[in-house]
């Protein structure tokens, strides 16, 4: 076991980084990142060229429309796209869907078809290659094998990919130099109940998008040249993805890691991250070979991808691409994870993206920085465009505010889980308080409203020479706003959900987890909201065609009243925040099994219904499925966790101290008595005793719960009792690790794990 240790190490210290051959120009440059930009993918453009005109035309018609394609639009989209696939080597196609497991799905379908003709009476069956629009619309997986939460009665087991055609098709690589054609889907049931991440996002869209319009109808002048109406809103979103990279030879040799993601033993090294000098370090080389051939993969596939850098743990990383409409940015963050994973693998190296797969150093989040863009490409949270909207971003502002405040819970819930949960609340990412930061300006701007008041920039703590006013005094019945510089506003790092300059950032988000969920949450409850604003403008405004600007403040300070509880500018990691809170009546969702019930909580699943994202059956299914996730992966911990100390640990400690009695007795032979072998022995059987103990309570503990029905209680079970006894069977373990003979330990320790330290 140790030589299995020490080759590994000396293995990942050796290894040259792999080295590729990116494509080059004519002129011997190599391509750069915009020359590569989207090959692989069968964009608006390559559609326009392949297509006849009239069939182009229509598909963007009813794709406009949310029309459902016609069969003879369908076959000839299909065939263009079988064509330009074989072209670029495709052997087979698939329909690829995100099932409620935060991953994706395909079945692979070859373009091999068999024809039969008759010659001369015979029958011939000769080979071709087809793709039918029926095929390209539509197919049918076995549903029973993927969560539903017992939406599917087991006798009714069908479950059907739908081409969900907003989001463009795409070739990957598969094996020997063959590609595969991607048709990304939605699946649903047969009665078209969602099965997946995406129709639920979809809808949310839908109905953000209409009410946002109405909204803006009411608020807009009238259509003219100069500002035409705007006819569609949708959601931006922009995911920074935190992993962790590590040798894969060492990752192999960690049953935990392997079976959990996560470390489930292990202390920390002397030194870790206290010098804080990861973050934004310089890339080791073998990582930084890894990643650029990932970012040169994810850009043909269009992924834009931005920014990489070292983050603050050891071995830690972060990939961010630069925001894109929601429903795109989430298929492409599925496919930056698993481009990700892929390209680390030919590398030698595992990527982690386990919200905490090491005790004591930071875990991962991934932020979504989320906003909402009309069609005339404004950012409706930009309240810098210009001064004539201030209320427009106002209006915008507060209906998300309001959004958070009311469905706070719901947020938390949507972001529950057991990886999750040992990163939330644990002094590096936000807790289990949903609140919002604004920033001091921004903050002083919503209380002068409220109290009908001037701006007072003293109050805003920021140097006035940074806030640039139009006009010096500022009067908010003509709805000047100072523009708010951007670097002003991201002074918080611990809220959870934090106003950036221009867009929303939820923090709070794990970096495992599909965005969808949370992002379909997102956009339900601040459609919800933009109902109530409709409703209330509607009021307001009476006969008149447009909300005045009088109309529209009065509005925007009953609503900055409603969810002033929501906003919080302090430190969120602090014990005052916690009591503030309490008393503010915000929920504090600790844990995981108290969040999924916020889910079914009457406004919460009101609000799903009522903007037509979730129907009673569907959420009550979504509940069941995150609570026995949860119930399933503790136990997963618990049972690798009883097999690597019973397998590795104690016969490792046992090995040691059979070592140690073997020692003494040889001292003893040569009449050297009390030696400090004996010492030792007599410190370590304690320990052993009572991880022995442990381990046996822990395997008790599992018994006697595993024949609980009910899984609320269940999974409250899993996060006290077999959690508790969990952490206690690590320490102990732990303290073994201290003291056992390097040699004989079984398992890569921290020090080793942390490649590049
Ligand atoms: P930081 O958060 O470090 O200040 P940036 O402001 O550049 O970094 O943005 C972080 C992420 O936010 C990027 O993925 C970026 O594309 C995204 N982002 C920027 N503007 C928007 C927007 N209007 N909507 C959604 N995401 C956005
Ligand atoms: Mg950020």
């Amino acid at each position: 076991a140790h030589q299995a240790r020490v080759n590994s190490v000396v293995d990942s210290l050796t290894k040259a980084p792999r080295n590729i051959q990116f494509p080059t120009t004519k002129d011997g440059r190599l391509q750069s990142t915009s020359e590569i930009f989207g090959q692989n993918v069968f964009s608006l453009k390559e559609m326009s060229k392949m297509l006849p005109k009239p069939v182009y035309k229509n598909f963007i018609k009813q794709l406009k429309g949310n029309e459902t394609l016609d069969k003879v639009t369908a076959d000839a989209i299909a065939h263009a796209v079988k064509v330009w696939a074989i072209q670029r080597n495709a052997s087979h196609f698939t329909h690829w869907f995100q099932p409620l497991n935060d991953s994706t799905a395909e079945k692979h379908d070859s373009f091999l078809t068999m024809k039969s003709n008759f010659v001369d009476g015979f029958e011939e069956v000769t080979a071709i290659d087809t793709f039918s629009g029926s095929q390209l619309l539509q197919s049918e997986p076995d549903a029973s094998s993927f969560p539903s939460g017992g939406m599917r009665t087991t006798f009714e087991a069908r479950g059907y990919t739908v081409w969900d055609t907003k989001s463009p098709m795409f070739i990957q690589d598969g094996p020997h130099g063959t590609s595969i054609l991607y048709v990304p889907s939605v699946f649903i049931s047969y009665n078209g109940e969602a099965l997946d991440e995406k129709s639920v996002l979809l809808r949310s869209a839908e109905t953000l998008n209409k009410v946002a319009v109405e909204v803006l109808n009411m608020i807009e002048p009238k259509d003219d040249e100069d500002h035409p109406r705007t006819k569609s809103v949708f959601a931006t979103l922009g995911t920074e993805q935190e992993y962790f990279l590590i040798d894969r030879a060492l990752y192999t040799l960690r049953p935990d890691l392997k079976i959990t993601g996560r470390t489930l033993l292990g202390g920390l090294p002397p030194r870790h991250q206290q010098l804080e000098d990861h973050y934004f370090g310089k890339i080791p080389t073998r990582v930084l070979a890894a990643i650029s051939e990932a970012e040169f993969e994810l850009a043909r596939l269009g992924v834009p991808i931005k920014t990489r850098h070292n983050e603050v743990a050891p071995a830690q990383f972060e990939v961010a691409p630069i925001f894109e409409e929601a429903m795109l940015a989430v298929d492409h963050n599925m496919l930056t994870m698993d481009v990700l994973h892929r390209v680390a693998h030919r590398h030698k190296l595992k990527v982690l993206f386990h919200e905490k797969p090491f005790r004591g150093v930071n875990g991962s989040g991934k932020h979504c920085n989320w906003s909402l863009s009309t069609d005339q490409g404004d950012n409706l949270l930009d309240p810098s465009s210009s001064p004539e909207t201030n209320l427009r971003f106002l209006i915008f502002l507060v209906a998300t505010l309001k959004a958070v405040y009311d469905h706070g819970d719901l947020l938390r819930a949507g972001i529950a889980s057991a990886s999750n949960d040992h990163r939330l609340g644990a002094h590096e990412a936000p807790p289990g308080i949903i609140s919002a930061f604004l920033g001091s300006q921004l903050n002083e701007v919503l209380n002068a409203v409220e109290e009908g008041r001037p701006v007072n920039y003293e109050a805003t703590g920021t140097q006035l020479q940074h806030v640039r006013v139009s006009g010096t005094v500022l009067d908010l019945k003509v709805a000047t706003l100072p523009s708010i510089a951007r670097d002003l506003t991201d002074r918080n790092r611990t809220s959870p959900f934090a106003f950036t300059g221009n867009k929303f950032e939820f923090r709070a988000v794990g970096s495992k987890q599909s965005v969808s969920f949370p992002v379909t949450l997102l956009n339900s409850a601040v459609a919800s909201t933009l109902m109530e604003m409709r409703d209330a403008l509607a009021k307001q405004k009476g006969d008149k065609p447009i909300a005045s600007k009088d109309d529209q403040l009065a509005v925007i300070r009953e609503f900055i009243k409603k969810s002033k509880d929501i906003r919080f500018e302090g430190d969120n990691y602090s014990d005052e925040w916690v009591q503030e809170a309490a008393r503010r009546g915000l929920p504090n969702i600790v844990k995981s099994p108290d969040a999924f019930g916020r889910l079914l909580r009457a406004e919460n699943a009101a609000m799903l219904r009522k903007t037509g994202v979730f129907s009673e059956a569907e959420l009550q299914s979504r509940y069941h499925i995150l609570i026995e996730k949860y119930c399933k992966d503790v136990m997963i911990e618990a049972q690798t966790l009883l097999t690597m100390v019973t397998q590795q640990v104690l016969p490792a400690a046992f090995q040691y101290r059979r070592d140690l009695a073997e020692a003494a007795s040889y001292m003893a032979n040569i009449g050297v008595q009390s030696s400090p072998e004996v010492n030792l022995l007599n410190q370590l059987t304690p320990v052993v005793a009572d991880l022995q103990a442990e381990i046996n309570s822990l395997r008790a503990t599992l018994d006697k719960i595993i024949s609980i029905d009910d899984l609320e209680v269940l999974a409250k079970e899993f996060s006290q009792q077999v959690l508790g006894s969990m952490n206690k069977v690590r320490d102990l373990a732990d303290e073994l690790e201290r003291h056992v003979s390097d040699k004989l330990w079984p398992l890569p320790k921290y020090t080793e794990l942390f490649l590049n330290i």
